[in-house]
């Protein structure tokens, strides 16, 4: 969707209101596209002493699979948009990610959701931000059970000990 920016564009303090849904369930992040169902997005973009700023929120639900301990969860997500809108790219703004251009004074909803809620989106899907995940050696969940398998030595350690031993 294209939000029309003509009438702001000129004028310091004017402000245009968006709602809008999106499609994301083409995204995909690791193994999975856990956006099954359409984003919202609602927000204001202001004219702040002639700078477009965007600000709003896009609420969303993940149905995905954990990272660690490959559980299919659900989880519900609001991110932050807080954006700037420039009627060109300077070479500067380019290198911004949070830097957009309009396109014949508008702007491009789908694109700046898209991009807003990828960049949100943590690197790692959890089922929480605390799952302890699979046991490496039995695969046992270890949110639900303990197991009773040596914990790995963290490589870094084990050179130390050896240096100790010499
Ligand atoms: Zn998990
Ligand atoms: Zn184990």
């Amino acid at each position: 969707m294209l939000l029309g920016l003509s009438k702001i564009i000129d004028a310091p303090g004017a402000s245009v209101s968006f709602e809008t849904s999106l499609d994301l369930s083409d995204l995909l992040f690791g193994t999975c596209y856990p956006v099954q169902e359409p984003v919202q997005a609602t927000g204001i973009v202001r004219n702040t002493a002639g700078v477009l700023v965007m600000t709003g929120k896009i609420t969303g639900r993940l149905n995905g699979i954990c990272d660690r301990c490959a559980t299919a969860y659900t989880s519900d997500v609001e991110f932050p948009i807080d954006v700037v809108l420039v009627t060109e790219l300077s070479n500067e703004d380019s290198e911004d990610e949070w830097v957009f251009p309009l396109e014949a004074d508008a702007a491009d909803l789908d694109d700046i959701v898209r991009t807003v809620f990828v960049l949100n989106m943590d690197s790692k899907l959890l089922c929480k931000p605390d799952c302890k995940g699979l046991c490496c050696r039995c695969g046992k969940n270890l949110n639900f059970e303990t197991c009773t398998c040596e914990k790995e030595i963290d490589p870094r350690f084990a050179a130390l000990k050896q240096l100790l031993n010499k």
